[in-house]
């Protein structure tokens, strides 16, 4: 067994604190890794506080890792110890059904293993990277390139993909009014991966304090989205919207500013569901989706794009021991653009 030491939540309304624990030895296509950062998601803090209903404690959370290969199994070929890694928020998969043998194994119909918080294959309860070390199958695996940043890339193994993926799929380019709602971890990332696409980018916030960061982070106009007037002008012009917000909010302030058949697609996950007014889907013949972060084979694309096309994230580094108060921080939208845990911190405990 590994020795691990991380930070955990033991119940739903208590901070979280050091926590030691064990893995499993790495097994034939597994892979050991020293974390060397992890990403602060919106997600951990609805996962710790049981915000899903769906919570099992002790709860290390953490799922935008960063690391170097410490150990690999015999089966392994993509990976050699000392080599800068990442994992995401899944680390298993069946990898046999339509969607794992379309490269889409976060829609895996028999069922995905999130990276914390859920009995894995061999019934161990999975504890995310707020750790100092974690063991995955080599498929979860990503390469990083060490041309960039180590701490902006944590960000894009959930907020990256998470935002890169809808994208893509909506074909997202050249000649497309394109809105991101919410500039959080989530947002930014939309905003800069749309902006890199050539998308005409409109940033919506309720925070008139983040107008400029926006604009240097992309925004072709930002649009403060409790001002009902500046939201009236842009009725019926977009070609798609990004919705990133992690709190309850009125869909129907944002879908009427779609275009005939165009597309609203959900990435935020708040805890209570919306109330929308069905005229606006049916009179233009709009679209309410979901996605939910990437494949494997995509986030690997991903990765790679933002290493040719110097994207990271724009993040702000903390040690361990100041996690609950990053999540205070986070709940108040005062966060530019995303916590990065600096593990080495875990040391001085
Ligand atoms: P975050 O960094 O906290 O950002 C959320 C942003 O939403 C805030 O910065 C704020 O932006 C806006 N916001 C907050 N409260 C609001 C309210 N009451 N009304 C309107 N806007 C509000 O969170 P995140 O890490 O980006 O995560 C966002 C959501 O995505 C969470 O629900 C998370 O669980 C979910 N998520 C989903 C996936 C997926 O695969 N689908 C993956 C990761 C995360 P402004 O200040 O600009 O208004
Ligand atoms: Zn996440
Ligand atoms: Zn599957």
């Amino acid at each position: 067994m590994i020795h691990s030491h991380g930070y955990a939540a033991q119940q739903s309304t208590t901070p979280l604190a050091s926590f030691r624990f064990t893995r499993r030895d790495p097994k034939e296509h597994d892979v050991a890794i020293e974390i060397e950062f992890c990403g602060v998601c919106h997600s951990d803090i609805h996962s710790t506080r049981n915000e899903w209903g769906n919570a099992v404690y002790p709860m290390v959370p953490g799922h935008e890792i960063i690391g170097r290969v410490t150990a690999v199994g015999s089966g392994v070929s993509r990976f050699k110890v000392g080599q800068r890694v990442g994992v995401g928020v899944i680390i298993d998969s069946c990898r046999k059904c339509a969607s794992c043998k379309n490269n889409e194994e976060q829609y895996c119909e028999v069922g995905t293993t999130l990276t914390y918080g859920m009995p894995d294959k061999y019934g161990d309860l999975t504890q995310g990277g707020y750790s100092n070390n974690i063991v995955v199958e080599e498929h979860f695996v990503h390469s990083v390139s060490t041309k960039i940043d180590p701490a902006g890339v944590a960000p894009l193994l959930c907020a990256g993909i998470t935002t890169y993926s809808p994208l893509r799929h909506w074909k997202v380019g050249p000649g497309k009014k394109v809105g991101i709602v919410g500039l959080g971890g989530l947002g930014h990332m939309g905003l800069k991966f749309a902006h890199s696409f050539g998308a005409h980018v409109v940033q919506f916030t309720t925070s008139e304090s983040k107008i400029e960061d926006a604009k240097r982070l992309g925004a072709d106009e930002v649009v403060i989205s409790k001002n009902a007037a500046a939201m009236k002008k842009e009725a019926n012009s977009f070609d798609f919207i990004l919705d990133t917000v992690s709190a309850v909010h009125d869909l129907n302030n944002y879908l009427p500013l779609l275009k005939r058949d165009a597309v609203y697609c959900q990435v935020g996950l708040p805890d209570q569901p919306p109330v929308i007014q069905m005229g606006n889907l049916l009179f233009k013949r709009r679209a309410l989706a979901g996605s939910i972060i990437g494949g494997m084979a995509e986030t690997q694309e991903m990765l790679d794009y933002c290493a040719d096309h110097n994207i990271v994230s724009d993040i702000e580094i903390i040690p361990i021991q100041k996690i609950n108060e990053a999540f205070e921080r986070m709940l108040k939208s005062d966060v530019k653009y995303r916590f990065v845990i600096d593990m080495a911190s875990l040391k001085e405990q």
